[in-house]
């Protein structure tokens, strides 16, 4: 639903989902990173240093970036299935909060 208030304008920073390609605000997406050590992770609080990129906290979405190879590309790294199982475990873990 988007409702908008005349003169309630605010700009929220929009980031596209490396999964499903939608663009969402920041907040409801959640940082995958590449650290300059090349360690693949999630960036629950988007304070992470590294090249980062964008996805839905959603497992399905993961599964889709994971399927297209999106992350490798933006992250410009290979990432190993064993990754991609951590990295589906936490964001699982965190869709039970
Ligand atoms: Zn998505």
């Amino acid at each position: 639903m988007t409702e908008r208030k005349p003169g309630m304008k605010r700009r929220i920073p929009l980031r596209k989902c490396s999964g499903c390609g939608e663009m969402k605000p920041k907040k409801e997406l959640v940082r995958v990173i590449r650290t300059p050590e090349n360690e693949v992770l999630l960036d629950l609080t988007g304070k992470k240093n590294g090249r980062g990129a964008y996805i839905c906290h959603d497992t399905q979405c993961l599964a889709k970036a994971r399927k297209s190879k999106v992350l490798e590309r933006s992250l410009e790294v290979s990432i190993p299935a064993e990754i991609y199982e951590l990295l589906n475990e936490e964001m699982a873990q965190e869709e039970n909060d």
